[in-house]
């Protein structure tokens, strides 16, 4: 064997260590992404929005409440609770909202971190304009004293935000980078659609959004609008008579066009109202939850907001 023979022959023995070395399966074993991502369960969907624009697919995120159902009168099953068990992280909205969620604090493991996200906006007391004088005595507030519906003030989404950011990037500090990046990305997003509602409700000609279910507080007073709604914070009040004729009194008196239903809850009231009156009863989204058919049409907190400022210049007449 001459040297150059030789020379060739190790080339191939050195080649196949090297094949081996770099291609053998067994030697580094590629762990699959789902073992190292942190699995963070939220409650309902303006959470998992926040969450998954500031997580991209570095955590896996998952929902409790399911899509299309109303979320006031949901609590979880044994499998649900199961599935939540898994994860390392549970975030829920709070201030009364997941009735559910108070009792479950104590019976899940006590390895799951518990987020109230309550704890980190601004919330303001509901029931101002709790049309409901009639029927005092029997009526339950259930929903507590704040307002749970505090992800409709676009600054309380940008807390919320800022928040997630905070608690991923301790869950996974190797990502904390991309995450601060993905939450200044978002937010931008969200100042953005907060000055296209002060510019776009800034001249209207009536400022009163009337609903059937009281989720727009936050939305009316950040904008400076008046806020009346037919049932009270929670989706399971029965109006009364009495109520109800106020309302039509009221959208009689202001020459009001337009009654704003909720799609996931009983609307018989506002439908009554509407042909009481002669106004439109139109579906504004409070973003407690989403329809399935919205998921697959690509609609996000962002796009549903848009689409709920269009409808509320159009009832208000504005500029
Ligand atoms: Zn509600
Ligand atoms: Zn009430």
């Amino acid at each position: 064997m001459d040297t150059r023979r030789l020379i060739v022959f190790g080339g191939v023995i050195a080649a196949i260590f090297i094949g081996m070395t770099f291609f053998s399966p067994k030697l580094q074993p590629i762990p699959t992404s789902k073992e190292t991502k942190p699995v963070v369960s939220v409650s309902t969907f303006s959470l998992l929005e926040a969450a998954h624009a500031v997580a991209g697919d570095a955590i896996d995120l998952h929902t409790i409440v399911p899509l299309g159902s109303d979320a006031h009168m949901f609590s979880p099953n044994p499998t649900q609770v199961a599935e939540l068990s898994k994860s390392v992280l549970f975030v829920y909205n709070g201030a009364g909202f997941e009735t559910w969620a108070e009792g479950l604090k104590n019976t899940l493991p006590k390895t799951i971190q518990i987020l109230d996200m309550s704890q980190h906006v601004a919330l303001e007391k509901g029931g101002e304009e709790h049309h409901d004088e009639a029927s005092d005595d029997e009526h339950t507030h259930h929903h507590g004293m704040y307002d749970p519906h505090y992800w409709l003030d676009i600054d309380n989404m940008i807390k919320m935000t800022q928040t997630l950011d905070g608690e991923f990037s301790k869950l996974a500090p190797i990502k904390a980078e991309q995450f601060h990046k993905n939450a200044a990305t978002y937010i931008a997003e969200l100042e953005k659609l907060k000055s296209e509602y002060t510019t776009g409700l800034a001249e209207c000609k009536n400022r009163t959004l009337i609903s059937n279910h009281d989720a727009f507080g936050y939305l009316t007073h950040a904008n400076k609008l008046e806020n009346v709604s037919v049932i009270g914070l929670s989706s399971d009040e029965q109006p009364s008579a009495q109520t109800v004729s106020h309302i039509v009194e009221l959208i009689k008196e202001h020459g009001m066009k337009t009654i704003f239903f909720e799609e996931l809850i009983n609307d018989n009231v506002s439908q009554t109202i509407a042909r009481e009156t002669g106004a439109r009863a139109v579906p504004l989204q409070p973003l407690e939850n989403i329809s399935e058919d919205e998921l697959k049409s690509h609609q996000t907190y962002l796009s549903i907001m848009r689409e709920n400022l269009k409808k509320l210049r159009e009832a208000m007449e504005c500029r």
